[in-house]
């Protein structure tokens, strides 16, 4: 059993039915209660700015299985969203995305997943959204608590806008 952290995010069609839909069908992946950060409104980082604004929540729960498992559950509620092949390369707005930003501690680096996800420390959404479930979690390759890296967020970050939505 490990503690998985995900990303939720959309920005296409009703994000507000698509956020409850991805939490719905994410809450049954989990052992137990899931717990949620606040529901933030934030700009796209790294695309265009012609993209709608993003409705993102993190979300973490017990995970019985392996970390591909996860994966393969999400991409199949992307799926069951709506979600579109991407072309490579080119990101297009979309009614789900879920990544893994933490496996317990687990540290990989393959051709497929990428966890801790290297984008945790752009966006401030993410750095705050796991601190506000809990800020003593460790991230494994930095060696900081969520506290300390919420500290110590750059001015950069800290420009990108996000608003608390409930
Ligand atoms: P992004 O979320 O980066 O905008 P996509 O949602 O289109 O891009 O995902 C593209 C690929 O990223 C997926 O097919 C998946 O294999 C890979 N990937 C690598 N690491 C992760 C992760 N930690 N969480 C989710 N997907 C990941
Ligand atoms: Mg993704």
């Amino acid at each position: 059993m490990q503690t998985a952290f995900l990303s939720l995010g959309t920005n296409l069609g009703d994000r507000l039915a698509n956020m409850n839909a991805m939490l719905g069908s994410c809450e049954k992946l989990f052992v137990d209660k899931v717990r949620h950060s606040p529901l933030y409104e934030t700009d796209p980082v790294g695309t265009s700015a012609e993209h709608m604004p993003y409705l993102n929540r993190i979300i973490a729960g017990e995970f019985d299985g392996i970390v591909a498992d996860l994966l393969a559950c999400c991409q199949s509620i992307e799926i069951s969203l709506g979600r579109q092949q991407s072309e490579k390369g080119k990101v297009l707005p979309r009614q789900a995305d879920i990544d893994i930003l933490l496996f317990g501690n687990e540290i990989i680096s393959d051709e497929i997943l990428t966890v801790p996800h290297p984008a945790i420390l752009g966006r401030r959404f993410c750095i705050e959204g796991i601190a506000a479930i809990d800020a003593d979690i460790i991230h494994p390759i930095y060696l900081k608590t969520f506290r300390q890296l919420f500290t110590e967020m750059s001015q950069e970050i800290k420009r990108q806008k996000i608003f608390i939505v409930d």
